[in-house]
Protein backbone atom coordinates (compact mmCIF):
# COMPACT_ATOMS: atom_id res chain seq x y z
CA UNK A 1 0.00 0.00 0.00
CA UNK A 2 2.80 2.28 1.11
CA UNK A 3 4.83 1.53 -2.35
CA UNK A 4 1.69 2.14 -4.43
CA UNK A 5 1.47 5.75 -2.29
CA UNK A 6 5.09 6.53 -2.89
CA UNK A 7 4.88 5.29 -6.74
CA UNK A 8 1.94 7.56 -7.29
CA UNK A 9 3.33 10.48 -6.05
CA UNK A 10 6.72 9.73 -7.42
CA UNK A 11 4.69 10.05 -10.04
CA UNK A 12 2.71 12.76 -9.35
CA UNK A 13 5.22 15.05 -7.93
CA UNK A 14 7.83 14.73 -10.47
CA UNK A 15 4.98 16.63 -12.80
CA UNK A 16 5.52 19.56 -10.21
CA UNK A 17 2.18 20.82 -11.15
CA UNK A 18 -1.79 20.32 -10.58
CA UNK A 19 -2.74 18.40 -13.51
CA UNK A 20 -6.11 16.89 -14.42
CA UNK A 21 -8.81 14.68 -12.51
CA UNK A 22 -7.23 11.52 -14.20
CA UNK A 23 -3.73 11.97 -12.25
CA UNK A 24 -5.74 13.41 -8.88
CA UNK A 25 -8.17 9.81 -8.79
CA UNK A 26 -4.99 7.65 -9.13
CA UNK A 27 -3.13 9.47 -6.00
CA UNK A 28 -6.16 9.61 -3.86
CA UNK A 29 -6.55 6.45 -4.24
CA UNK A 30 -4.08 6.58 -1.24
CA UNK A 31 -4.27 10.00 -0.07
CA UNK A 32 -7.67 12.14 -0.38
CA UNK A 33 -7.63 14.59 -2.72
CA UNK A 34 -6.79 17.74 -0.16
CA UNK A 35 -3.52 15.85 0.37
CA UNK A 36 -2.55 15.75 -3.23
CA UNK A 37 -3.20 19.50 -3.61
CA UNK A 38 -1.10 20.15 -0.51
CA UNK A 39 1.56 17.95 -1.86
CA UNK A 40 1.24 19.44 -5.55
CA UNK A 41 1.93 22.95 -3.62
CA UNK A 42 4.48 22.25 -1.71
CA UNK A 43 6.37 20.90 -4.84
CA UNK A 44 5.55 24.33 -6.53
CA UNK A 45 7.06 26.21 -3.71
CA UNK A 46 10.47 23.86 -4.06
CA UNK A 47 10.08 22.13 -0.40
CA UNK A 48 9.63 18.82 -2.33
CA UNK A 49 10.72 17.40 -5.93
CA UNK A 50 10.18 13.77 -5.85
CA UNK A 51 9.26 11.92 -2.68
CA UNK A 52 11.46 8.73 -2.54
CA UNK A 53 10.45 6.23 0.15
CA UNK A 54 8.38 6.01 3.57
CA UNK A 55 10.41 6.08 6.28
CA UNK A 56 7.38 5.27 8.69
CA UNK A 57 3.78 4.36 8.93
CA UNK A 58 2.15 5.15 11.70
CA UNK A 59 -1.53 4.94 12.93
CA UNK A 60 -1.69 8.65 12.59
CA UNK A 61 0.80 9.72 10.44
CA UNK A 62 3.24 8.33 6.96
CA UNK A 63 7.00 9.78 7.31
CA UNK A 64 8.10 10.19 3.53
CA UNK A 65 11.67 10.47 2.94
CA UNK A 66 11.67 13.55 0.31
CA UNK A 67 14.19 15.82 -1.97
CA UNK A 68 13.96 19.52 -2.24
CA UNK A 69 14.36 21.66 -4.91
CA UNK A 70 18.40 21.97 -4.07
CA UNK A 71 19.00 18.15 -3.59
CA UNK A 72 18.64 18.07 -0.15
CA UNK A 73 16.85 15.18 2.00
CA UNK A 74 13.82 16.08 3.58
CA UNK A 75 11.52 14.53 5.89
CA UNK A 76 8.22 14.68 5.09
CA UNK A 77 5.33 13.75 7.67
CA UNK A 78 1.70 13.44 5.69
CA UNK A 79 -0.98 13.24 9.01
CA UNK A 80 -3.88 11.27 8.08
CA UNK A 81 -7.47 12.87 8.41
CA UNK A 82 -9.26 9.14 9.05
CA UNK A 83 -7.33 7.96 12.10
CA UNK A 84 -6.21 10.72 13.66
CA UNK A 85 -7.44 11.08 17.28
CA UNK A 86 -9.76 14.16 17.17
CA UNK A 87 -10.77 14.26 20.96
CA UNK A 88 -7.12 14.12 22.38
CA UNK A 89 -6.23 16.83 19.48
CA UNK A 90 -8.74 19.00 20.89
CA UNK A 91 -7.92 18.72 24.39
CA UNK A 92 -4.40 19.25 23.97
CA UNK A 93 -5.17 22.53 21.72
CA UNK A 94 -7.76 23.69 24.00
CA UNK A 95 -5.53 24.24 27.06
CA UNK A 96 -2.61 26.19 24.91
CA UNK A 97 -2.92 30.04 25.16
CA UNK A 98 -0.69 30.10 21.80
CA UNK A 99 -4.23 28.48 19.97
CA UNK A 100 -7.45 30.45 20.00
CA UNK A 101 -9.33 27.28 18.17
CA UNK A 102 -12.63 26.51 18.56
CA UNK A 103 -13.38 23.65 16.24
CA UNK A 104 -14.59 20.22 15.63
CA UNK A 105 -14.13 20.20 12.38
CA UNK A 106 -11.41 17.23 12.11
CA UNK A 107 -9.48 19.05 9.33
CA UNK A 108 -9.17 22.01 10.94
CA UNK A 109 -7.74 20.32 13.90
CA UNK A 110 -5.39 18.90 12.13
CA UNK A 111 -4.12 21.80 10.29
CA UNK A 112 -3.69 23.43 13.95
CA UNK A 113 -2.41 20.29 15.39
CA UNK A 114 0.49 20.33 12.47
CA UNK A 115 1.22 23.82 13.14
CA UNK A 116 1.67 23.13 16.60
CA UNK A 117 4.35 20.14 16.16
CA UNK A 118 6.03 22.93 13.89
CA UNK A 119 6.23 25.78 16.31
CA UNK A 120 7.32 23.39 18.88
CA UNK A 121 10.35 22.22 16.84
CA UNK A 122 11.16 26.20 16.40
CA UNK A 123 10.59 27.07 19.95
CA UNK A 124 12.93 23.93 20.78
CA UNK A 125 14.90 24.76 18.61
CA UNK A 126 15.55 28.20 19.54
CA UNK A 127 16.79 27.18 23.17
CA UNK A 128 19.23 24.80 21.53
CA UNK A 129 17.45 21.41 21.70
CA UNK A 130 18.19 18.95 18.81
CA UNK A 131 15.28 18.78 16.71
CA UNK A 132 14.84 18.19 12.99
CA UNK A 133 14.36 22.19 11.62
CA UNK A 134 11.31 22.90 10.95
CA UNK A 135 11.02 24.18 7.64
CA UNK A 136 7.12 24.30 6.50
CA UNK A 137 3.53 23.77 7.75
CA UNK A 138 0.70 23.11 5.00
CA UNK A 139 -2.69 21.70 5.91
CA UNK A 140 -2.00 18.28 7.22
CA UNK A 141 1.67 18.33 6.02
CA UNK A 142 5.00 19.04 7.94
CA UNK A 143 8.12 19.23 5.78
CA UNK A 144 11.38 19.68 8.10
CA UNK A 145 14.90 18.56 8.29
CA UNK A 146 15.77 14.50 7.34
CA UNK A 147 17.90 13.22 10.07
CA UNK A 148 19.73 10.52 8.80
CA UNK A 149 22.96 10.41 6.96
CA UNK A 150 24.03 11.59 3.46
CA UNK A 151 23.20 9.58 1.30
CA UNK A 152 19.82 9.19 2.75
CA UNK A 153 19.60 6.28 5.43
CA UNK A 154 17.48 7.40 8.23
CA UNK A 155 18.93 7.55 11.76
CA UNK A 156 17.65 4.97 14.21
CA UNK A 157 15.31 4.91 16.95
CA UNK A 158 17.52 4.84 20.09
CA UNK A 159 15.07 2.07 21.28
CA UNK A 160 16.48 0.14 18.18
CA UNK A 161 20.19 1.21 18.17
CA UNK A 162 22.90 0.09 20.03
CA UNK A 163 24.16 3.12 21.66
CA UNK A 164 28.13 3.32 22.52
CA UNK A 165 27.98 5.79 25.11
CA UNK A 166 24.53 5.62 27.09
CA UNK A 167 25.32 8.16 29.83
CA UNK A 168 26.40 10.90 27.50
CA UNK A 169 23.18 10.07 25.54
CA UNK A 170 21.21 9.98 28.64
CA UNK A 171 22.48 13.31 30.11
CA UNK A 172 22.22 14.84 26.84
CA UNK A 173 18.21 14.61 27.14
CA UNK A 174 18.17 15.57 29.92
CA UNK A 175 19.67 18.58 29.62
CA UNK A 176 17.33 19.15 26.74
CA UNK A 177 13.93 17.81 28.91
CA UNK A 178 15.53 20.45 31.46
CA UNK A 179 16.03 23.43 28.78
CA UNK A 180 12.92 22.39 27.01
CA UNK A 181 11.21 22.82 30.37
CA UNK A 182 12.84 26.00 31.50
CA UNK A 183 13.55 28.11 28.81
CA UNK A 184 10.65 26.86 26.14
CA UNK A 185 8.14 26.25 29.03
CA UNK A 186 6.94 23.12 26.84
CA UNK A 187 6.70 19.81 27.59
CA UNK A 188 7.35 17.47 25.45
CA UNK A 189 4.77 14.63 26.36
CA UNK A 190 5.14 11.57 24.29
CA UNK A 191 9.20 11.61 25.00
CA UNK A 192 10.79 7.52 24.97
CA UNK A 193 13.19 6.14 22.77
CA UNK A 194 10.76 5.47 20.19
CA UNK A 195 11.10 9.79 20.04
CA UNK A 196 14.35 9.73 20.06
CA UNK A 197 16.39 9.18 17.10
CA UNK A 198 20.63 9.00 17.50
CA UNK A 199 22.39 10.49 14.86
CA UNK A 200 26.35 9.72 14.91
CA UNK A 201 25.87 9.37 18.81
CA UNK A 202 24.16 12.47 19.39
CA UNK A 203 20.05 12.43 20.49
CA UNK A 204 17.50 14.07 18.50
CA UNK A 205 14.04 14.96 19.78
CA UNK A 206 11.47 13.88 17.56
CA UNK A 207 7.56 14.16 17.25
CA UNK A 208 6.39 17.27 19.45
CA UNK A 209 3.39 17.66 18.21
CA UNK A 210 1.24 16.73 21.52
CA UNK A 211 3.88 19.08 23.38
CA UNK A 212 2.54 21.43 25.76
CA UNK A 213 3.09 24.64 27.48
CA UNK A 214 4.49 24.44 30.95
CA UNK A 215 0.74 26.23 32.01
CA UNK A 216 -1.38 23.78 30.46
CA UNK A 217 -3.37 21.39 32.48
CA UNK A 218 -1.94 18.30 31.68
CA UNK A 219 1.75 19.65 31.30
CA UNK A 220 2.58 17.89 34.99
CA UNK A 221 1.15 14.50 34.18
CA UNK A 222 3.13 14.61 30.72
CA UNK A 223 5.66 15.50 32.10
CA UNK A 224 6.10 12.82 34.97
CA UNK A 225 4.98 10.09 32.09
CA UNK A 226 8.10 11.54 30.23
CA UNK A 227 10.32 10.86 33.04
CA UNK A 228 8.59 7.30 33.33
CA UNK A 229 9.06 6.37 30.06
CA UNK A 230 13.14 7.81 29.88
CA UNK A 231 13.40 6.07 33.53
CA UNK A 232 12.50 2.61 31.63
CA UNK A 233 14.56 3.80 28.23
CA UNK A 234 17.60 4.40 30.07
CA UNK A 235 17.25 1.27 32.39
CA UNK A 236 17.22 -0.85 29.36
CA UNK A 237 20.43 0.91 28.09
CA UNK A 238 22.21 0.05 31.31
CA UNK A 239 21.90 3.25 33.48
CA UNK A 240 21.45 3.25 37.12
CA UNK A 241 19.62 6.19 37.33
CA UNK A 242 16.39 6.28 39.40
CA UNK A 243 13.49 8.41 38.63
CA UNK A 244 14.22 10.98 41.45
CA UNK A 245 17.72 11.18 40.05
CA UNK A 246 16.16 12.37 36.96
CA UNK A 247 13.48 14.62 38.28
CA UNK A 248 16.16 16.82 39.88
CA UNK A 249 18.23 16.57 37.06
CA UNK A 250 15.45 18.36 35.03
CA UNK A 251 14.44 20.37 37.64
CA UNK A 252 17.71 21.73 38.98
CA UNK A 253 18.67 25.24 38.10
P1 LIG B 1 3.69 6.68 14.79
O1 LIG B 1 2.21 6.71 14.64
O2 LIG B 1 4.42 5.56 14.11
O3 LIG B 1 4.11 6.83 16.22
P2 LIG B 1 4.31 9.29 14.66
O4 LIG B 1 3.05 9.99 14.42
O5 LIG B 1 4.75 9.04 16.04
O6 LIG B 1 4.21 7.95 13.97
P3 LIG B 1 6.93 10.43 14.22
O7 LIG B 1 7.34 9.77 15.48
O8 LIG B 1 7.11 11.88 14.12
O9 LIG B 1 5.43 10.10 13.83
O10 LIG B 1 7.70 9.79 13.01
C1 LIG B 1 7.57 8.41 12.74
C2 LIG B 1 8.94 7.84 12.38
O11 LIG B 1 9.45 8.48 11.23
C3 LIG B 1 9.97 8.05 13.46
O12 LIG B 1 9.95 7.01 14.39
C4 LIG B 1 11.26 8.08 12.68
O13 LIG B 1 11.72 6.77 12.46
C5 LIG B 1 10.86 8.68 11.36
N1 LIG B 1 11.12 10.12 11.33
C6 LIG B 1 10.31 11.10 11.78
N2 LIG B 1 10.84 12.31 11.58
C7 LIG B 1 12.03 12.10 10.97
C8 LIG B 1 13.07 12.98 10.48
N3 LIG B 1 12.96 14.29 10.60
N4 LIG B 1 14.15 12.43 9.90
C9 LIG B 1 14.25 11.09 9.79
N5 LIG B 1 13.32 10.22 10.21
C10 LIG B 1 12.21 10.71 10.80
MN1 LIG C 1 6.51 8.84 17.09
Amino acid sequence: KVSKADNDLRKLLSEKRLKGDEDRRVGSEVFDRLTLETLYKLAKMGHINKLQGAISTGKEANVFKGIDDDGNFVAVKIYRVGTSDFKKMQYYIQGDPRFNVRTSNKRQLINTWVTKELRNLTRAQEVGVRVPRPIIAKNNVLVMEFIGDDIGNPAQLMRQSKISDPEYVANKILEYVKILYKDAKLVHGDLSGYNILIDDGEPVIIDISQGVMVDHPISRELLKRDIDNLYRDFKKMGLQISKDQIKSKIMDL
